[in-house]
């Protein structure tokens, strides 16, 4: 049997023209979402994140505004450029591109941004508020993952879950998402003992570990729902996730390709906050 493979890249553009529609009506009222995105350093993985999210800014209609730093700006800089856009009524989301240099305190970066605008969903707040199961801004990456599961119809209640990653912006809201649905969820990590006795009675994966091609088809239940949040920079410059797609495949009932999986909708998801803040400005 070969998996179904989940398109990341049609669900995103269906969704992004809903987003696109809704931020045409709500411009028209007056209120035409904006995003601010902070750069800082030249690490070429980022400039190519924030070159992304600021065309997909532009596609749906939205401003966007792009602020460079060079790598030895001091941080007070970065934070006065942040109280300004908290203090901007024209700007409904900020985010900082991650990562920041060593000479910052990325935790206190992101607990400078207002959480009424942190459209990345990385503030202790919103990230409480998502614990508790109330209303916050979702982090982008495992809120695109609930998305493409629901595309599936997917079912998470009673699923056995497995999220291999406990990233504060991956693996924990991830691993809570699919809990708050109705799953029981294991959460795996480096220190992890037998990680395929876990992931083999998985009916869902989700593999956010930054390891090239780690889980492998022999690691994977029949038919079960394979999602490969990685994205990984091979020596040859093509990228893989952290699935091997090709044994992965032969085994998985859904899986998600890299590139054109989980990528996608996470850019999605930013516009779909952004959007989300600006209909809160607007009191829609
Ligand atoms: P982190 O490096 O913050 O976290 C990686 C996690 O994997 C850690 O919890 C770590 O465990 C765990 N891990 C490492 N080695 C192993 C192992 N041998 N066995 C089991 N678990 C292990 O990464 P992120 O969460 O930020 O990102 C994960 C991946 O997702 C990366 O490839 C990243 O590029 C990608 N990504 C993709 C996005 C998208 O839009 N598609 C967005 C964000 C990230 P421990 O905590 O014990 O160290």
């Amino acid at each position: 049997m070969t998996a179904r493979i989940l398109d990341g890249n049609a669900l995103a553009a269906k969704v992004r023209e809903d987003i696109a529609t809704n931020a045409r009506t709500l411009t028209e009222q007056g209120t035409q979402p904006c995003l601010a995105v902070i750069l800082v350093g030249e690490n070429p993985a980022s400039a190519v994140y924030v070159r992304n999210k600021v065309a997909a800014c532009e596609k749906a209609g939205f401003r966007s505004l792009k602020f460079t730093f060079a790598v030895d700006v001091a941080p007070e800089v970065v934070f006065a450029k942040i109280a300004e856009l908290n203090a901007d009524p024209g700007v409904h989301g900020i985010l900082v591109q991650l990562p920041l240099p060593k000479h910052f305190n990325e935790d206190q970066v992101l607990e400078a941004i207002s959480p009424a605008k942190d459209v990345d969903g990385f503030h202790a707040e919103n990230l409480g508020l998502l614990l508790q199961g109330r209303k916050s801004f979702y982090p982008c990456t495992p809120w695109g993952v609930m998305k493409m599961l629901e595309s599936e119809n997917v079912q998470i209640k009673g699923a056995e879950a497995v999220v291999i990653g406990r990233s504060n912006i991956v693996g924990k809201p991830m691993a809570v998402m699919l809990l708050s649905q109705g799953a029981t969820v294991t959460v795996c990590h480096s220190q992890t003992k037998d990680l395929a006795f876990h992931t083999r009675r998985a009916d869902i994966v989700v593999a956010a570990v930054g390891k090239p091609k780690f889980l492998t088809g022999d690691m994977i239940k029949p038919g079960a729902v394979v999602i490969d949040v990685g994205i990984n920079r091979l020596d040859d410059g093509k990228l893989a996730g952290d699935v091997d797609f090709d044994s992965a495949k032969e085994v998985a009932g859904l899986i998600t390709p890299v590139p054109g999986g989980v990528g996608p909708m996470t850019i999605t998801m930013l516009l779909a906050n952004t959007l989300e803040s600006a209909k809160r400005t607007a009191g829609k």
